[in-house]
Order: C-alpha cells, then sequence, then structure tokens
C-alpha cells in the first residue's frame, strides 16, 4: 500500500502555485486547505486496493448469459495537465460461472478513476480487474469522455469525446460481438 496522503505537504503545494499570482482578493486565504482535501479525495484510488473493494462481492453463476452496465459515470483526473476528464462507462461481460455484484462494476470503476490517468489506461485497468478477479469468457469496458484539457485550453469548439475500448477474451476474438456491445455502449456525456 502507498504511503498515506499527505495534506499538509499539499497544502503547501497549493500555497507556492498560488504565490505565482498577483492575487489581492482575501476569498483565497483558505484556498489552499480546501484544494488540498478535494486533492486527496480526488486521487483517494491510490490508497484503496482492488482487492478490498471487491470483497465478499463475487458469487456463483449457472446461467449462459450476458452481463451489459452502462451509464457508470467517470469523474477522473487527466495525468498530463490535472484536469478533469467526466463521462461514461460502460462494462459487458460473459460470465463463467461467477458473477460480481452489480455496485462493485461501479466501485472498480471508481477505484481507477480516483488515479491520475490517461483515459486508456483506466479502461484497460478496469477491464483487467473483472478479468483477474472473475475470469469471464470475455469482457469489454467503453469509457467515453469529455477531457476539459482539450476543451479549457487552446480553442475550445465544442465538446470533444473520447472514447477508449478494452476488449478481452470473447469481445477480442469476436468483432460482431465487439461491435454490437460498442454501439451499445452509452449516449455522449453531458458536462
Ligand atoms: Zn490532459
Amino acid at each position: 500500500m502507498s504511503k498515506p496522503y499527505n495534506t499538509k505537504l499539499a497544502e503547501d503545494a497549493y500555497k507556492a502555485l498560488l504565490s505565482t499570482l498577483p492575487l489581492t482578493d482575501e476569498g483565497v486565504e483558505r484556498t489552499p486547505s480546501r484544494a488540498a482535501k478535494a486533492f486527496g479525495e480526488l486521487t483517494k484510488g491510490y490508497h484503496t486496493k482492488i482487492e478490498d473493494v471487491i470483497g465478499q462481492g463475487v458469487f456463483p453463476y449457472k446461467g449462459d448469459g450476458i452481463v451489459h452496465v452502462r451509464g457508470l459515470e467517470i469523474c477522473s483526473m487527466c495525468e498530463h495537465h490535472l484536469l478533469p476528464f467526466i463521462g461514461t462507462c460502460a462494462i459487458t461481460y460473459i460470465p463463467d460461472k461467477k458473477i460480481l455484484g452489480l455496485s462493485k462494476l461501479k466501485r472498480i470503476s471508481e477505484v481507477y478513476a480516483r488515479r491520475l490517468q490517461v483515459q486508456e489506461r483506466l479502461t484497460e485497468q478496469i477491464a483487467e480487474a473483472i478479468d483477474k478477479f472473475i475470469k469471464p469468457k470475455g469482457v469489454l469496458v467503453v469509457v467515453r469522455s469529455v477531457h476539459l484539457c482539450m476543451k479549457m485550453r487552446g480553442v475550445c469548439e465544442a465538446d470533444p469525446e473520447t472514447s477508449t475500448v478494452a476488449a478481452r477474451g470473447e469481445f477480442a476474438r469476436n468483432e460482431g460481438l465487439r461491435i454490437q456491445y460498442y454501439n451499445d455502449s452509452q449516449p455522449k456525456p453531458r458536462l
């Protein structure tokens, strides 16, 4: 487990950052303290083990179906600019005798989203965790999001949507199945 978040160090860093600006407003006096707490919250996934999140959430399954959950909210932060990317995640898997509690899908995506990320890796990590813990016949993860580092910097014309896909097992082999569930992944996120 990584060492605990150092709020004081983060607070000092925010103070130094703000000192680069010609600020005169007293309203920012407590900003370093608030921002340090917020940063800790947004990166709490570094201090959470995926094993602890899944816990007792694996159940036996006898069916021959497919599990498809879409619209899981993703709020993460890009590791290049420390700006948020916000969107949704769709997870589809074909169980092999085991299923995950549905709320665990949300929790898994949250643990990885609450770290500094690139969307490509976030998508892979979610697929990998599901693959590792229940060994399904296939898993497909689609993340669609809007990156504020694209929207707020330079020319911001619209909300460019980025979609990333991670496919394992049957979804990697079977293009038709992958396309079918990709197309059914989720609507464009709204900010
Ligand atoms: Zn970025």
